[in-house]
């Protein structure tokens, strides 16, 4: 495919909340797979189609380079790092999958003294997805401190590092367990299929339509 491989290289998260839904999407789009001995890999054994196990955040960055011709990452992964990189090519979404699905929101402490969005003007607000928030709030024409943090954003305001946060929430369980509130929604997400945007051969680009139909009829008969 590209740098002269001829099969099919799928990035799929190595483990985490979307792993056991993107090998099993896998599985019923038709192919069969058997692992590596190092655990990185596993070969696809009906046709020339290998995932490749990684942490989610290589993925937009695997398909940019294109080490990997497919991905299967959450649209605020790829959107996060779609902003960030600025001008440089940036992969294709062709498939809500339906899974993983959740929100980028913006929470506050409870019985506090922001009460809407406009309260966040000049207030920091700590997220691990700072070009996400800092579009967002360019979008909605507040100025507002945004603090990057790696984990634990849930408890920045009890430590005093910020004043709200935006992070991802799919039941809302943890923001209540760390006494916060929502206030609003900056991003809805759900895991896509994701493609390379480099160009490439004829036969791999054939093989990437093949398994996109296969997948979204694996989708649409999963109803
Ligand atoms: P990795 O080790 O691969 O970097 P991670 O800790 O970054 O893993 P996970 O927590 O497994 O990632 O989440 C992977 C994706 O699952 C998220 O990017 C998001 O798209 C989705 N997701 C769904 N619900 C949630 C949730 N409640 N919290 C976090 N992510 C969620
Ligand atoms: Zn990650």
């Amino acid at each position: 495919m590209n740098d002269g491989r001829d099969r099919l290289r799928i990035a799929v998260q190595k483990s985490g909340r979307l792993s056991e839904a993107s090998l099993d999407l896998l599985r019923r789009a038709g192919l069969a797979f058997r692992a590596s001995r190092d655990k990185l890999f596993l070969y696809g054994e009906n046709l020339p189609v290998d995932v490749l196990l990684v942490r989610d955040d290589d993925i937009p960055g695997l398909l940019v380079e294109g080490s990997c011709e497919l991905g299967i990452v959450g649209r605020n992964v790829l959107d996060e790092q779609r902003l960030a990189g600025g001008e440089a090519a940036a992969p294709v979404a062709l498939l809500d999958l339906g899974f993983g699905g959740c929100r980028l929101a913006i929470a506050v402490p409870d019985g506090g003294t922001i009460e809407s969005i406009g309260d966040l003007a000049g207030l920091r607000i700590a997220t691990s997805y700072p070009a996400l928030l800092a579009d967002w709030l360019r979008a909605q024409r507040i100025e507002a401190e945004v603090v990057l943090l790696a984990g634990s954003v849930e408890i920045a305001p009890r430590l005093g590092k910020a004043h709200a946060i935006c992070d991802l929430v799919s039941s809302g369980a943890t923001l209540a367990a760390n006494q916060l509130r929502e206030l609003t929604t900056v991003l809805r997400s759900e895991a896509v299929l994701a493609a390379s945007p480099r160009p490439r051969g004829a036969a791999a680009t054939q093989l990437v339509e093949r398994l996109g139909a296969r997948i979204a009829g694996a989708l649409s008969g999963a109803g």
